[in-house]
């Protein structure tokens, strides 16, 4: 049945998350215990982004159009940086130079330089 085969592989895929945020977790308690005294909020939550970006790719590896549903990759029109919508600093784009794109790729063909959210 095509729609038990699909139910299963969103299955695995939860249970690969599960073990990725566990280690992820393990991660997160390091850099908080590290770092934390030298790290601003802006540098915790960028690292937060990246290990969420990291979880995302790992999970929806299979799932394409999920992935794009999740990912949304917006541009600052001012800066020509390309970010993760779930990066603080893409947050902080005002409405004027906010911009979206297609895909990182297309960013970069519009000559943007990737803010360092984007691995
Ligand atoms: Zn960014």
């Amino acid at each position: 049945m095509e729609t038990s085969n699909e139910f299963e592989k969103v299955r695995q895929s939860f249970g690969k998350v599960k073990e990725d945020i566990n280690y992820l977790n393990s991660n997160i308690e390091q850099i908080k215990a590290q770092k934390a005294d030298r790290m601003t909020t802006d540098q915790i939550f960028l690292e937060m982004a990246k290990l969420r970006n990291i979880i995302i790719e790992l999970s929806l590896k299979d799932t394409k159009e999920a992935k794009c549903e999740t990912m949304g990759i917006v541009g600052n029109t001012d800066s020509k940086k390309v970010h993760y919508e779930n990066c603080p600093f893409a947050k902080r784009i005002t409405k004027e130079h906010k911009t979206s794109f297609e895909s990182v790729q297309d960013a970069l063909n519009h000559k943007y330089s990737k803010c360092s959210c984007i691995l």
